[in-house]
């Protein structure tokens, strides 16, 4: 993937908005664990940064995924994680399928008005019994003349709180697991919906909802795509998340680095800087390195997605290696730091506790692992 000075420009357009709209408000929004996703949306699609790869006619740039992966490693320049996966969620997580699969009539109703900010969009899959194992979800759609009536309940919706529609993966019919379910757009003021929220470790100004499904009426229109097809759909939805999360891991973790660089040359333990120590500095310049590799396969994986190709193999890949590199260099960093790495107001702390979910959300390490090990074909025959 060739960085052009395209790429580059939108890259400092979005570390100088976080900059001024995200990094003065977070400590506030953390504390309030919320932050006003309706405001910062709509100055983001102001901006232009929320509808980077979309098409121009529903409000997008029309530019391709790797300008999107781009914008998003500038979205490290955020001081908390929270905000960033709410933005993540909006343009990477519950639009794809719905910018690829939905109808004309759908996009202009609820692609076009999410790209200029003008509303919030959540994505729900993952169930209090069904997370790592998508298949086995029980929500379900059933038609009822013109309409799809909807039961069931949906876990660890990032944005739920505030989201005025979600993509929801859903059983249309009895059928094989694979073939048997679809995504639909459900306005998040039908009657029936009740939303509670989550309390968590990190990610504190993102808000996360349990959502409650109660006899949900909505019209057929808001199916995307085939019926039966949103399996399939999602699998695919997957692979924009995951190279959403590796971009912003790798923008993240750069970041950290060099900021503990900079901390770790003023301060002075027995008479140097600590940075001056041997196994310190050893230690970041091979983080540096791991994050190298990281953009490396980051970036192959997205110029294979932009060509046509697969990319499930390699994006799996740059989603697990940058779940655990986060997690490697925040527990590095947290050492190096001491006491203060400890604090909660450092920012090395704060990514400790944002971070760790890089290596559950969108798909659990071991989810990607058991991808790869498929396309390897390595798996026992009987889990293939
Ligand atoms: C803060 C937060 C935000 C989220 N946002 C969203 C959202 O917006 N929309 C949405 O739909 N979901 C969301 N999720 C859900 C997330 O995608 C799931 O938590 C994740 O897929 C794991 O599912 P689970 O929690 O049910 O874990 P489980 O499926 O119960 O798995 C638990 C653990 O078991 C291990 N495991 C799983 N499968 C295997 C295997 N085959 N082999 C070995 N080990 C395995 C993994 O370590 C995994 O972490 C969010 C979660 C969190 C915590």
């Amino acid at each position: 993937m060739e960085i052009t000075s395209l790429h580059e420009e939108l890259a400092d357009s979005v570390r100088a908005f976080v900059r001024k709209e995200i990094n003065p408000y977070v400590e506030k929004w953390e504390a309030d664990q919320i932050f006003p996703a309706h405001d910062l949306f709509k100055k983001m699609g102001d901006a232009d940064l929320l509808g980077i790869k979309y098409d121009e006619q529903y409000g997008g740039l029309g530019l391709d995924l790797t300008y999107a992966v781009v914008a998003t490693e500038a979205m490290g320049e955020s001081r908390c994680g929270g905000v960033p996966l709410a933005v993540g969620v909006q343009t990477d997580m519950c639009t794809p399928a719905l910018a690829n699969f939905g109808s004309a009539e759908l996009k202009e109703q609820f692609l076009k008005p999410a790209i200029a900010g003008e509303s919030v969009g959540c994505i729900g899959v993952s169930e209090p019994g069904a997370g790592s194992d998508v298949a086995s979800l029980r929500t379900t759609a059933v038609r009822d003349g013109d309409d799809y009536v909807i039961n069931g309940t949906k876990m660890w919706i990032t944005n739920g709180m505030q989201a005025d529609w979600c993509c929801l993966l859903a059983n249309t019919s009895d059928g094989p697991v694979h073939k048997n379910k679809s995504l639909i757009v459900v306005p998040m003021d039908t009657p029936g919906i009740e939303r509670t929220k989550i309390a968590k470790m990190g990610m504190h100004s993102s808000d996360t909802a349990q959502l409650f499904f109660d006899d949900v009426r909505v019209p057929g229109r808001n199916l995307i795509g085939e019926e039966g097809m949103g399996f399939i759909y999602q699998m695919k939805q997957f692979q924009e998340e995951r190279l959403w999360g590796a971009a912003w891991n790798l923008g993240t973790t750069d970041r950290l680095v060099t900021e503990t660089i900079t901390y770790l040359r003023d301060r002075k333990a027995f008479g140097q800087s600590l940075l001056d120590n041997q196994v310190i500095h050893y230690r970041l310049a091979e983080l540096r390195t791991e994050i190298e590799a990281l953009r490396a396969l980051t970036y192959r994986a997205a110029a294979d997605y932009v060509s046509g190709e697969d990319a499930t193999r390699l994006a799996s890949m740059a989603k697990l290696k940058s779940g655990r590199l986060m997690r490697e260099v925040t527990d590095a960093c947290v050492q190096f730091w001491g006491g203060m790495g400890f604090a909660n107001e450092s920012q090395v702390s704060q990514f400790y506790r944002d971070g760790r979910l890089s290596s559950i959300g969108g798909g659990a390490d071991e989810v990607m692992l058991s991808i790869i090990a498929k396309l390897e074909g390595t798996l026992p025959t009987r889990t293939r």
